[in-house]
């Protein structure tokens, strides 16, 4: 029996689990999935947890239980290292050995080597980080909010914070650090203005050009880490070609070499002179190509190309208000507002949590 390990239980690796979980219906694989954590997390909803009040046990899926209804072996362990050659995949406690192999292990949160601040810092890896970040809301009085980092994710978490904060009738400063010269990267001009005027009219401030070495000025201050992504440390290890956030580089049909595929926040596909960015709909359609692809070669058929499609992006802010590009068209305020949540709602999995997510967002604690 040929046996499949899949390193990572995101929307790629699950993606790539319910594709053989389809073959596997017909012809006998051992599908092993390895995660550091026994639960799933729904990322896009992760800001939401603050200002929307879901509830983080909402936004998570048991591993244990999905395996049993899937038929693959699961195994909750940290991947500490991986030999290609050999195809041998060693956690903090067994080595497995591989026939195909698909590193789905996502980006986690890089605090650039800074102890004091990945000590004292929020980040928010997963559901069990919102709900962390939650708990000290409820219970702690700060004098400030930093946000690290003017991505998405820090644009998210700052109107989810001041969303929050009002709702308590709290009137404390929100901060957005950025590095770079302006927040939201390379996307378009039009958003991040758009982003700024709803920030200046909720009052959140932004300082660009700054980096955060150290946090002084303030007595109490809440530091949420949203400043930039890292993959694994058996990633760092690996002797392949990686971009500077240490994503794999793959050839078009997701391969690292013949035994082993990349996918989601690992891998980095360039596409179009440039790279995808991060984002769910590639994570899911990577994870099912690279599952396609072991499928035929263990038939001997030729393998598919990955070819991206971009639907769109879409940056909710809290506040009601949205904006972004989808199939090509520009679209803000409400609408997109709508079209992220019945995305996230489809997306997830299991009824009980869309019915639970729905409930909350009426509800807007
Ligand atoms: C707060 C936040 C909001 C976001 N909002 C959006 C959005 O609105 N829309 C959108 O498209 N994208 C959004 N993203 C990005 C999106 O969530 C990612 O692109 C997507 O989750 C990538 O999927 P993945 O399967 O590659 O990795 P992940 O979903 O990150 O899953 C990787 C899994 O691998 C596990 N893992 C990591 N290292 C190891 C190891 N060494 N051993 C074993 N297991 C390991 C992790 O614990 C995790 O379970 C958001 C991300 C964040 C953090």
């Amino acid at each position: 029996m040929k046996k499949i390990v899949i390193i990572g239980a995101g929307f790629a690796g699950l993606a790539a689990l319910s594709r053989f979980y389809n073959y596997n219906k017909r012809q006998g694989l051992e599908v092993t999935l390895i995660n550091d954590k026994q639960q799933f997390s729904f990322l896009p909803l992760i800001p939401d947890c603050l200002g929307r009040g879901i509830a983080t046990e909402h936004l998570v899926f048991d591993l244990a239980a999905l395996s049993y209804k899937k038929n693959f072996n699961f195994i909750k362990d940290k991947v500490t290292a991986l030999e290609l050659v050999k195809k041998e995949v060693s956690t903090s406690v067994l080595t497995l050995n591989y026939d195909f192999l698909i590193i789905a292990s996502g980006s986690e949160t890089n605090f650039y080597g800074n102890a004091e601040i990945e000590k004292s810092a929020f980040k928010l890896d997963d559901a069990q980080d919102a709900a962390y970040l939650r708990q000290a809301l409820d219970e702690k009085d700060y004098d400030a909010y930093l946000v690290a980092g003017g991505g998405y994710t820090g644009v998210e978490v700052a109107t989810n914070l001041r969303v929050y904060l009002n709702k308590r009738k709290i009137h404390k400063k929100i901060i957005i650090v950025e590095r770079s010269s302006s927040i939201l990267g390379a996307l378009p001009e039009w958003m991040k203005g758009y982003v700024l005027a709803d920030f200046k009219k909720i009052g959140i401030e932004v300082f660009t050009d700054t980096s955060i070495e150290k946090v002084t000025g303030f007595s109490h201050p809440m530091l949420i880490w949203a400043a930039g992504v890292r993959t694994s440390d058996f990633i760092q290890d690996l002797k392949v070609e990686k971009n500077s956030q240490g994503r794999i580089k793959t050839d078009e049909c997701l391969r690292v070499n013949d035994s082993c595929f990349a996918a989601g926040d690992a891998a980095h596909f360039s596409y179009k002179n440039n790279f995808l960015r991060m984002a769910v709909q590639f994570a899911i359609m990577q994870g099912n190509c690279a599952a396609e692809n072991i499928i035929r070669a263990l038939n001997g058929k030729s393998l598919m190309r990955y070819k991206p499609v971009d639907l769109g992006l879409i940056i909710p802010l809290a506040n009601n208000k949205a904006c972004g590009i989808i199939l090509g068209t520009r679209i803000q305020g409400y609408l997109p507002v709508l079209f992220h949540y019945i995305m996230c709602i489809y997306r997830t999995y299991g009824f009980k949590n869309k019915l639970g997510i729905i409930k909350d967002l009426i509800a807007g604690r």
